[in-house]
């Protein structure tokens, strides 16, 4: 899943790519993508990107006071063209979402917004204000932006584990599965912790943590074109996606904790006293 680091880099793209192209035409290939119908896509058609932006994992697009905002969920991305075919995608099948023409169509640059397998999650908004997005009014404060004082008041406020309140976009806006595995190695504190009985001390390190992985992240991403960022994403990870290999920091093995729908990895060495965690009940701690 596309995270702050990713998503503010297409952001960034569209910054340098789209901005000053009007928008010559939206072919809707995924009608259910689709949340909001009033304006229509066809509000858009005539208008000149003036902009982007991203609200958490949330990515927008401006034109003039409408903004299209994406969330590209699990498996969504967005592919961008210096040349788009001029017949529009066939709706029902195949990856595309959305595709926006920024020009003439069959003549101009543009992009896709495409999303892989069969569970469709990706969520498109035209919207005049991103607050009416019922997501980005509920996201908590940018993990981006947030003091350590901030940090340490929203994690006694929040009942739960470590990892489940990190990637809680009311509690913090940005972070996902990746990150939170690399936020937390980089911190040295286990997935497990209970979150309002950090110490001062470990608050503090989560805070850099956040801080240094995510902003490593945003730096590698930004300037990679879209079809580059998902390799650069892996290449920077420790321990993300990465059970059974050495940790870089330590050289312990990567452990991981399996659910139904994704998984974690932590160093035991580095995070949990060399404690292997790897177990049924943990998981169900998480849910
Ligand atoms: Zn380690």
């Amino acid at each position: 899943m596309p995270e702050l680091p990713e998503v503010e880099a297409l952001a960034g793209q569209l910054r340098a790519a789209a901005v000053g192209r009007s928008i010559g035409r939206v072919d809707v290939a995924a009608p259910a993508a689709l949340k909001t119908f009033d304006p229509p896509v066809t509000a858009l058609v005539g208008r000149a990107v003036t902009g982007a932006a991203r609200w958490g994992k949330y990515l927008g697009l401006r034109a003039g006071e409408l903004v299209l905002v994406t969330h590209l969920a699990r498996a969504g991305w967005l592919r961008w063209y210096d040349a788009l075919p001029a017949v529009p995608p066939r709706p029902g099948r195949g990856p595309i979402a959305l595709r926006v023409h920024l020009g003439e169509p069959g003549a101009a640059p543009g992009f896709d917004l495409t999303e892989a397998g069969t569970t469709k999650r990706l969520a498109v908004w035209l919207v005049d204000d991103p607050a009416r997005v019922p997501g980005i009014a509920a996201l908590g404060p940018d993990a981006l932006a947030v003091s350590t004082d901030d940090l340490a008041a929203l994690l006694r406020a929040k009942p739960g584990r470590l990892k489940t309140v990190l990637t809680d976009q009311s509690v913090l806006a940005g972070i996902g599965n990746a990150y939170s595995d690399e936020i937390l190695h980089a911190a040295r504190l286990s997935p497990f912790a209970t979150a309002a009985r950090l110490t001062a001390a470990q608050v503090a390190a989560l805070h850099a943590a956040i801080g240094t992985v995510l902003t490593d992240a945003v730096a590698r991403s930004v300037g990679q074109r879209a079809a580059t960022l998902k390799g650069e994403k892996r290449a920077g990870l420790q321990v993300h996606g990465r059970a059974g290999l050495p940790c870089p920091v330590c050289g312990d093995t990567v452990q991981q904790v399996c659910f139904a729908e994704r998984s974690l990895q932590y160093c035991p060495r580095c995070q949990t006293g060399g404690r292997v965690l790897a177990d049924r009940r943990l998981s169900r701690l998480l849910k």
